[in-house]
């Protein structure tokens, strides 16, 4: 049985995935920072991961997924500064965003990683990493703040494919002196007023790359067999994090990098900071979420996906025909190796090679046909499109419905008039929902 096999972003070249220790393989995803409601590139880079995940563990292994939450960082503190005029409330800003992105992944049906670290719960072993790292001369303190030395670490930019030359021009721009090189990085930002934590340099926060390093090392151990995240974390950050890793240790740190690509609007990476974002919340006000995860799986994770409604529309339109398609087939779990059919393998081969989801489609439509006609076969497809993909396939409405704050008022009028068995009133609201177009379906109370 062929390997799963995945682009690493450090090699450029297909990898297989093979477990160094039995059947377990470790996958650290990093997370978000939470100051703001997550965006359809959070969407495509977490329903990528959970496509792997859910691939893995189908093929027998037994995966840890580590999935981060920066906690405390700049933009909670300034938020928290904006909203409540001090930035201590940053843990309140950061739990609103928190429940918001997991209420989001709930609806895109991604699994709940197996670890979900936050910063302000590791940092004792964030201490003590950054200890190592002064100790093993990778890092220096200057007035309270301490730097990871990156002429310590000679493989720098190993990652990125850049070179030191380049990289140092573009840092050149704001000279900290304080610093050995321009390039050095933050482990730890002082706060002289006493706040946040302490730490053997006197009060302060960690800076934002370190946490990987310490999470990665808490839940996984020194080696992580695949580390994802979106294409822009490769350079800083995940250079960052290999060079404070590796820094300690002989044995590698990873063992395959997986990165997808951006989200676009007119060929411009969709971002908060480039002001042409839609959040995932705005989307789904519109769209079925599993549509929109259909329309993120109907794109190769490392190919830039073209953001536009119409797509998605037609994409809600395909998901909705199969649903409606498989809505009477029962799946039938092809984890069984001579049992799966030569279609079910097919789509399989094409999953395990770098996530190939087109191609993975492309076989499913060919044989759309043959695969509905046979029971058997149609059960198996069904559970790959299920379990793996993690579509649900249950069928949609025929009409959107947009529940607004009238309609809401008066459906709420309406459950206690039937509450209070007062079924006049109950049947004038009704009525009055119908003339607004919503067609109301009681079920026994
Ligand atoms: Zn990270």
């Amino acid at each position: 049985m062929m390997h799963v096999r995945l682009t690493n972003s450090m090699t450029k070249e297909k990898q297989p995935i093979v477990p160094l220790r039995g059947n377990e393989l470790s996958l650290y995803v990093c997370g978000i920072t939470p100051y703001d409601a997550p965006h359809i590139g959070h969407g495509r880079c977490y329903v990528t991961f959970d496509l792997l995940y859910r691939l893995l563990a189908f093929l027998g292994f037994d995966v840890t997924y580590c999935r981060n939450f920066t906690d405390i960082d700049d933009k909670l503190l300034n938020k928290s500064e904006k909203e409540f005029g001090t930035p201590h409330k940053f843990s309140e800003i950061a739990q609103h965003y928190i429940d918001i992105f997991e209420h989001d992944m709930q609806l895109l049906n991604c699994k709940k990683p197996t670890f979900e670290p936050r910063v302000t719960q590791t940092i004792p072993e964030i201490i003590a990493f950054i200890q190592q790292l002064i100790e093993n001369k990778n890092a220096y303190v200057v007035d309270g703040d301490v730097y990871f030395s990156i002429d310590s670490y000679p493989d720098y930019g190993a990652l990125s494919h850049r070179k030191l030359d380049d990289l140092q021009a573009g840092a050149r721009v704001e000279i900290d002196t304080r610093k050995r090189n321009p390039l050095d990085f933050a482990l730890w930002k002082s706060e002289p007023d006493g706040h946040f934590y302490k730490s053997p340099w006197g009060h302060g926060r960690p800076g934002w790359h370190i946490e990987c390093s310490a999470m990665a090392k808490k839940f996984l151990g020194k080696t992580v067999d695949i580390h994802g995240g979106g294409m822009d974390l490769i350079f800083p950050h995940h250079e960052n994090e290999l060079a404070q890793s590796q820094a300690l240790q002989i044995e590698p740190f990873v063992r395959t990098w997986a990165h997808n690509a951006f989200v676009q609007i007119n060929k411009e990476k969709m971002s908060k900071s480039l002001g042409n974002f839609f959040t995932l919340d705005d989307i789904f006000k519109q769209f079925a979420p599993q549509a929109v995860r259909f329309y993120f799986l109907q794109h190769q994770y490392r190919n830039p996906l073209d953001f536009s409604a119409h797509d998605l529309s037609q994409a809600q339109q395909g998901y909705k025909k199969l649903a409606k398609q498989f809505a009477s087939v029962t799946p039938i779990s092809t984890a069984v190796p001579g049992v799966a059919s030569r279609e079910a393998w097919a789509m399989l081969d094409f999953l395990k090679d770098d996530l190939n989801t087109p191609g993975m489609f492309g076989v499913l439509y060919k044989n759309l046909d043959a695969i509905l006609a046979d029971a058997q076969l149609a059960g198996q497809v069904k559970y790959i499109l299920q379990d793996i993909l993690g579509l649900t396939l249950e069928p949609l409405p025929e009409k959107e419905v947009e529940i607004t704050p009238e309609i809401e008022k008066l459906l709420v009028e309406r459950q206690q008039a039937r509450h209070d068995k007062n079924w006049a009133k109950s049947d004038e609201l009704r009525d009055r929902l119908k003339q607004l177009g919503y067609d109301v379906q009681d079920k026994k109370l």
